[in-house]
């Protein structure tokens, strides 16, 4: 079995390159089906998603545009509150076919987040599209459009997915060994 060490932790490979890209293709099959002549506005959210978008983005073959955007996390004034914001986005929104493009949705928290800023822009229509999905994990209720496949919950990296900030240039996706 293929492993590989990062910093401190032994990962087992879990997901080959060659399935990944086969769902990445399905992905955008199914998008360039719905979002004919939408001229959609692909959010790919930073850092996690970058691998995923770049590969996607080369799959869909119908008029859209991308744009990048970040969740700055940074304690408050407040001792014990975080706040959130969303940077990066100059793009006019208003109107506007949306989708946005994550890496995994776990808890969902950060993607109820996302959406939830995104409305102050009065998107026409947003959609959800997730490489991967912790189904066991998630705590939210929004609707996802678009899963890449369904992963048991456990800690996984590789494909954009990053450990400490390493192992994001992995093909593959590793999963957690022990824990
Ligand atoms: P959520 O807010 O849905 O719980 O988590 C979303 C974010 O947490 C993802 O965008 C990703 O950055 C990180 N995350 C969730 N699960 C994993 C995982 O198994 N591995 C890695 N590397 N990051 C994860
Ligand atoms: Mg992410």
């Amino acid at each position: 079995m293929k492993t590989i060490k990062v910093r401190d932790k032994e990962f087992s490979i879990s997901i080959t390159a060659e399935k990944i890209q086969k769902t990445v293709s399905k992905i955008a099959e199914k998008i360039n089906n719905d979002l004919h002549g939408k001229v959609p506005l692909f959010i790919v959210v930073l850092n996690g998603a970058f691998i995923f978008a770049a590969d996607l983005f080369k799959k869909i073959n119908i008029d859209c545009e991308v744009t990048f955007v970040k969740l700055s996390s940074y304690v408050g004034t407040q001792t014990t509150s975080t706040v959130r914001e969303l940077i990066g986005l100059d793009e006019a929104i208003k109107g506007r076919s949306v989708v946005i493009i994550e890496d995994i949705i776990d808890t969902g928290i950060t993607m109820d987040h996302t959406i939830k800023k995104l409305k102050h822009f009065k998107a026409a229509d947003v959609k959800i599209a997730t490489l991967l999905f912790k189904p066991d994990a998630f705590q939210k209720h929004f609707k996802i459009d678009y899963i890449g496949m369904e992963i048991p919950n456990d800690f996984i990296v590789g494909y954009g997915l990053d450990y400490d900030g390493f192992a994001r240039n992995y093909p593959d996706i590793y999963k957690i060994v022990g824990n």
